[in-house]
Order: C-alpha cells, then structure tokens, then sequence
C-alpha cells in the first residue's frame, strides 16, 4: 500500500467541481510536483490532504491510518502533516533557532529537536542570527527547517518559490528539492510551473479541471505523454496532422517514426528540438530567437507553423528559404478524432 493515498476526492464550490474524483499514491520519502494550470483544483487537493478543507467524497491514507474518509476525520493538528506556503515570511524579531523553535514546546526534548534540525539543514552556524542577517537563500532554508522541526510526515508546498525573482527560484527550488531528498522527506509541491515540476518532482502528476490526468517521471511525461493536451502543457510542441501506417506517419517535416500503436489518422507530437532546419525550399523562416544556449525558429511550412529548436547560433534570417526535417526518437501520437 503506498504511503499517502487519496481515493477518489470530490469537492464542489457552489455547484462547481473544484476536483472531480482526484486519485493519488505517493511513496515514503518521494517527492512528487502536482502541476497544472491555473484553476484546476491544485491547492484545493493539497488543502484537503492536510485536513484544512472537507472533501465531499473519497477517502485519505497515511502510513495505514484513515485521516479522511465517510466514517472519520483526523484534524490537520493531529495529522503531522506540515504545510509551506508562498510567503516563507520568518518572525523578524525572532533569531533562526527562535523560528525554528516556534510551535515547538519548551522542552528539553524541544530544544534537543531545534538544534537536530538546524544540524539537518546545514544551519547550525546561523542559529544565533536574526532574518535580517541572512541571504535569502539561508532565510528560505530556515523556513523549511521551521516546517520540519515538528517532525511531519509528509510536507506539503503550495507554490512555494513563485515569491521569488528568476535566479533565486531556480536556485532555491533545486536546494529544497535536494535537502527533502537529503532528509527522506515525503513532499508535494504545487506549480503551475512545468519546468519546476521537473526540478523538484521525482515524480509529476498533471492536473486539469478537477483531475489527474497523467502521473509518471519527467522524462516519462516529457517523451510518452498520453493526451495531446499534456504533450503541450509539458513542454513546447507542434502538433502535426497524418495518417499512421505501419509505426510511421507521413507529414510536412517527412516521415516520423512513432513511439506507439496509432493508425490512420492522426496527431502527432513533435518536440522544436527534433526538427533540423537547412537550406531549401520547403517553407520561410518567420522569426529567430537566439538564446545563447540555442536558437529558436519559427517557420511557415506549406500553411503550417513550426517551432524549431537547434542548439548553435543562428543561421537564417527571417524571409530566408528552408528545409525541416524529423531527427528524433519515435514520436507521440493520437487518433485524430481525439478532442484532447
Ligand atoms: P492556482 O494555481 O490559480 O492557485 P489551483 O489549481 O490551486 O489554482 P484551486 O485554488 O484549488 O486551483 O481552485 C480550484 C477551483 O475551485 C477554482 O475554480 C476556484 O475558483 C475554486 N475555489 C477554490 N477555493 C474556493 C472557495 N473557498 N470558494 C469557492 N470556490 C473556490
């Protein structure tokens, strides 16, 4: 049996399905990203795992015991389950140990458990130090620390890093993610942020109206989505029409392998960065972007837009003349008279 599961969650606002039947496993010590757009039920989920919100219906497992169910309700204090949210705010007038302390007793056995935990998250040096003192980076690590004194079971982020600029987000994500790797803390992070879902989840469970629509590791997600919809939402992609026949499908960039079972017509999903752009005659360079790292094109291909995404400095212009062709593995593809 996993460690946390929730069984088929139902919530409704005024009449409207915030999660329509939501089902979830989450192993000891995994971290998993719950993504999706903005609206789909991310924080409602996260909200009636920790016991701040009543499901409608369904039921919530942790380690064998029923937190949520027809017959039971565990309150969010006696669920040891801790919740960080957007604003990692610490008490100014308070040193690091003092916030880490904070919701902890007196005790002797309290204060053994500050001092344990400042050691787990490398803070130890800083404990004597007040929020104005630290970087951001060692004041977000004290806000974790202060969320894991209390010992939880399961950790719980609600759009945790969306508060902060570009460098220190990207810093600071791969920092947490590794520190609950580090101490073998079970966690959820909500984003809405695919490229974060990535970072910190060892798993991704993707999310739409009221749903979880496909769970699986990143590149799992990212090479074998199973709708069109989560083929885009996971990263960039264009969506090609053909006719499937024989693990292949014939289309503007040529013939595509297919990584599965479709035939007849359909969608398939190309990734920008399986497409190589060369001199020719089959379409116009609309636009560059040049990145650095990489450039990104768009192309006008007999009346259809392409990204594509080729790791050098540019070689066209807009107006220039060009030829695109499929370079990657066996593509992703759905039967055209899906409406995903
Ligand atoms: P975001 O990424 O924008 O925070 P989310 O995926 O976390 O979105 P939720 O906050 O869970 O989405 O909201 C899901 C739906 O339920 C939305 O349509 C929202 O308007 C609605 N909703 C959430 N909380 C309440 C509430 N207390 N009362 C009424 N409607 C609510």
């Amino acid at each position: 049996m996993p460690y946390l599961q929730a069984t088929d969650i139902a919530k409704r606002f005024n009449g409207t399905a915030a999660l329509a039947g939501v089902n979830l496993a989450v192993e000891r010590g995994e971290s998993l990203a719950l993504l999706g757009p903005s609206g789909c039920g991310k924080t409602t989920l996260l909200r009636i795992l920790a016991g701040l919100e009543l499901p409608d219906r369904g039921e919530i497992t942790l380690e064998d015991e029923t937190l949520s169910g027809p017959a039971r309700f565990v309150s969010p204090e006696q669920r040891r389950i801790g919740m960080v949210f957007q604003d990692w705010a610490l008490f100014p007038h308070m040193t690091v140990a003092g916030n880490v302390a904070f919701g902890l007793g007196k005790s002797v056995i309290d204060r053994i458990r500050v001092s344990e935990t400042l050691d787990l998250v490398g803070l130890s040096h800083l404990a004597d130090r007040y929020p104005d003192e630290l970087s951001g980076g060692q004041a977000q690590r004290v806000a974790v620390a202060r969320a894991l004194a209390p010992r939880p079971r399961v950790l719980l982020f609600d759009e945790p890093f969306s508060n902060l600029d570009t460098d220190l987000r990207t810093r600071i994500r791969a920092d947490v993610a590794a520190l609950m790797r580090e101490v073998g803390m079970t966690s959820i992070f909500v984003t809405h942020d695919q490229e974060e879902s990535f970072v910190v989840g060892d798993r991704v469970a993707v999310m739409r109206e009221g749903r979880i629509v496909q769970v699986g590791r990143p590149a799992d997600l990212y090479q074998h989505p199973t709708s069109a919809w989560v083929a885009t939402f996971v990263g960039e992609a264009n969506l090609l029409n053909g006719v499937a026949t024989n693990g292949h499908v014939s289309t503007e960039v040529g013939e595509v392998p297919l990584a599965g079972k479709v035939r007849g017509p359909c969608r398939v999903v190309i990734r920008p960065e399986h497409l190589a752009v060369d001199r020719g005659n089959q379409g116009v360079v609309s636009s560059v972007e040049f990145y650095g790292h990489d450039t990104s094109y768009e192309l006008a291909v007999g009346g259809t837009r392409l990204l594509a995404r080729v790791i050098a400095a540019p070689d066209f212009v807009p107006g220039d003349r060009v030829s695109v062709s499929y370079t990657g593995p066996g593509a992703a593809a759905f039967a055209a008279v899906s409406s995903s």
